[in-house]
């Protein structure tokens, strides 16, 4: 059946970005929102709004109960969960179909098996993807965690099993250390994700980030190219390309099939990410994780692709065969996306929430602003620090560098700070320019030569 309205499960710039893709498909919107969000961007958008509890997002966009209830009640045919939130909640997926609609997204059993990252690491090691050397399955206990750091050496990496987000991650560098961190890592994962399993993997050093665009209708799995998302704080990504421009063309078809491979191994629907870790130096890939949603820097791969994602999800999720084949996908030129977060940069980037006095969007050829923002709108403090994405494309990286640097000044956000002159100080920065970083790049460079930060502080308003 077509999906011909969905509720939007999500806030911020994805319920934006969705309720926009519904639209173009003539689909109607209901979006849901806590007691904070009455103003959002999505709920003057959306065709009706529900306002679904609190603002704690236990009590609203994680309360699978109060967004089913309000989907039934507004009579929709399907849920689009976003990114987050209950994105990548098995048990969600599952209520949302027994309660007879559409899950926008794959189905619960896949979100369980790809969401633990230890069944995940096994799925990829059966489709022939080779996998971070480290444990097998989950970490019983220190005696076990001895013999893996054994058989990997130092550094090496505790994980959760059920983390994400860029949290439930520790780099041990000894035997003492690893004594004192596997018991703590153990007892955090249990209170953060309800799940207290580890597991081990070899710290992969000056690796990149490449992660795959994956999309399946359960029969049919494409993948839209990658992305390279080295440039990372706290393991969680700031700037996104795509495509990743250093990979040799050879290793770029073999990392893109061994995506394609795991989506058939579990005959995957819907969109989805296959994340690695890619060495320069040997040239191998690694995979790490498998995102089964919509993920935050998915519009650099719409840019160079010219696909739609979003409105794929919901023809897919619809019972439609996937609208395209391998050949029809080729990507042309080169995309970056800078993520723009209500942080200050210079201030360790404190969440700065606040009133936007002032927003100008720069209007550009291949510039685009997926956005929660509109002048008068007041941030709420509940929330991830995201208030949108530039994304900019052009022909080569370098017109595509050149291009972000007018957009970057031509983009005015006043009344908070926020990550812009990061981004100015970056799209200048040599490292940038010739591409030669690595996922713990941008942590060094902030403490040196984003130190030289008085040069940009009159920037901020
Ligand atoms: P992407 O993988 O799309 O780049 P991020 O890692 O930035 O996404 O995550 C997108 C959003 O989802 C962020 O708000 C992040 O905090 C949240 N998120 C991702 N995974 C989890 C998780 N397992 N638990 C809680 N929040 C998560
Ligand atoms: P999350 O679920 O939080 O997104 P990931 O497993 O995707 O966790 O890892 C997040 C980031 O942590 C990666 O992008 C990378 O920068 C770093 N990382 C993860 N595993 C390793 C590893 N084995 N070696 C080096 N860095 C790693
Ligand atoms: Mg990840």
């Amino acid at each position: 059946m077509t999906i011909k309205s969905v509720l939007v499960a999500n806030r911020g710039e994805i319920a934006v970005r969705i309720i926009k893709a519904a639209q173009s498909l003539g689909v109607r919107t209901v979006q849901v929102h806590s007691a904070a969000d009455v103003d959002m961007l999505a709920v003057k958008l959306a065709d009706e709004a529900v306002n679904i509890g609190s603002p704690a997002p236990k009590k609203s966009y994680l309360n699978i109960e109060a967004v089913i209830s309000a989907a039934k009640a507004a009579g929709v045919d399907a849920i689009h969960p976003g990114y987050g939130f209950l994105s990548e909640n098995g048990d969600f997926a599952d209520a949302v179909v027994a309660a007879g609609m559409i899950f926008v997204g794959p189905s619960g059993d896949a979100i369980r098996l790809l969401g633990d990252k230890v069944a995940a690491r096994e799925v990829a090691a059966r489709a022939g993807v080779p996998t971070v050397p480290g444990s097998g399955g989950r970490v019983a206990d220190l005696t076990q965690a001895h013999e893996i750091a054994a058989r990997t050496g130092f550094p090496v990496m505790i994980k959760a099993a059920a983390g994400g987000g860029g949290r439930g991650i520790r780099i041990v560098d000894s035997l003492a250390e690893l004594d004192k961190q596997f018991p703590l890592a153990s007892a955090e994962a249990a209170a953060a994700f309800g799940d207290g399993g580890l597991y081990m993997e070899k710290v992969i050093t000056k690796a990149r980030h490449v992660e795959v665009q994956i999309f399946g209708d359960g029969e049919n799995f494409v993948h839209f190219y990658e992305r390279e998302c080295s440039l990372q704080r706290r393991r969680q990504k700031v700037w996104e390309e795509a495509p990743a421009f250093q990979l040799p063309q050879v290793v770029r078809q073999k990392l893109c099939e061994s995506a394609v491979a795991l989506a058939r191994e579990v005959k995957y629907k819907g969109a989805g990410t296959v994340e690695y870790l890619y060495d320069d130096s040997t040239r191998e890939f690694y995979f790490i994780e498998v995102n089964t949603r919509i993920q935050v820097e998915h519009p650099v791969t719409e840019m160079i692709t010219g696909f739609d994602l979003v409105q794929e999800m919901l023809k897919v999720a619809g019972g439609a065969k996937l609208s395209v084949t391998q050949d029809d996908i080729r990507p042309h030129g080169h995309a970056i996306e800078c993520r723009i977060n209500a942080e200050d940069p210079l201030k360790d980037f404190a969440p700065s929430p606040g009133t936007i006095s002032r927003l100008e969007v720069p209007e550009q050829e291949g510039v685009r602003f997926d956005t929660m923002l509109y002048e008068g709108y007041t941030i709420p403090p509940f929330y991830d620090s995201l208030l949108g994405k530039l994304i900019v494309w052009g022909e080569t990286r370098s017109e595509c560098l050149k291009r972000l640097r007018h957009a970057l000044d031509g983009l005015k956000i006043e009344g908070v700070p926020t990550t812009v002159p990061l981004h100015q100080a970056l799209a200048q920065s040599a490292a940038v320019q010739t591409g030669a970083f690595h996922t713990r790049f941008l942590e060094g460079w902030l403490d040196t030569d984003f130190a030289c930060k008085d040069k940009v502080r009159p920037e901020v308003a």
